[in-house]
């Protein structure tokens, strides 16, 4: 299925009409859309949930704590703000920080598959539960997904926590965060196994895990026309 968003060619004009959106009940409570930050050219793109107080009042996403957290630990393996392109599952904030409904996400999806298109990034890191599981059609948890490398859409998904959940779980939480964060790295390195090759000489080297096809799903589950 296409929608009217799979032909619009450029961010600007995407964030123009997600910044008009009334598309599900959280329009009602926004203050403002939170597109996303980031430029166009950026090789890695972070998919967090939704927006939080700061970010619905400021229009941009993790200007918050989660987001100072997570950019620190990007900053820590040579990846600054302005190397990634950040966006949510949801573009608005939903009320008292409640989870979003798969109604909304639904209603919101084809906002962040352009997105996708349109910066086409090397590298995707999903923060937590509701992107990881929107972006690989698994119910599986975000503890069983992390610490891995997916084959997605002809480029890699590394699931991670969201930085929240290291605000509350402290340094454990945090340090397998690093760990997804270096598995980026290497993926930007190059230092890439595919299948059952030998492993070639090179530290830290990534083993990727194929997720289903193109053909079997389409990009969050809607195959394209
Ligand atoms: S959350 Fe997404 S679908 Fe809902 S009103 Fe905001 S931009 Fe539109």
């Amino acid at each position: 299925m296409t929608t009217a968003l799979d032909k619009v060619d450029s961010l600007e004009e995407l964030a123009e009409i997600a910044s008009a959106c009334t598309a599900c009940r959280l329009s009602a409570t926004r203050t403002n859309v939170v597109f996303a930050s980031g430029t166009k050219d950026a090789q890695v793109m972070v998919v967090g949930e939704g927006p939080g107080q700061q970010e619905d009042e400021q229009g941009l996403p993790f200007v918050g704590r989660s987001g100072r957290l997570l950019i620190e630990l990007l900053s820590e393996v040579g990846i600054t703000r302005e190397d990634v392109y950040i966006a949510n599952v949801v573009k608005c904030r939903p009320p008292q920080n409640r989870d979003p409904r798969q109604d909304e996400i639904e209603m919101c999806k084809p906002f962040l598959r352009r997105q996708i298109e349109l910066v086409d990034p090397v590298v995707v890191i999903t923060l937590g539960n509701f992107s990881s599981k929107l972006l690989m059609q698994t119910t599986t948890g975000i503890t069983r997904l992390r610490g891995k490398a997916y084959e997605w859409w002809g480029r890699y998904l590394v699931p991670t926590f969201h930085p929240a959940a290291a605000l509350r779980g402290g340094e454990r939480v945090k340090n397998d965060i690093r760990a997804d964060i270096a598995i980026v790295r290497s993926l930007l390195e190059g230092r890439i196994i595919h299948d059952s090759e030998e492993a070639p000489n090179l530290a830290n080297s990534v083993e990727l895990i194929p997720v289903a096809s193109e053909e079997q799903l389409g990009l969050f589950g809607t195959v394209s026309s």
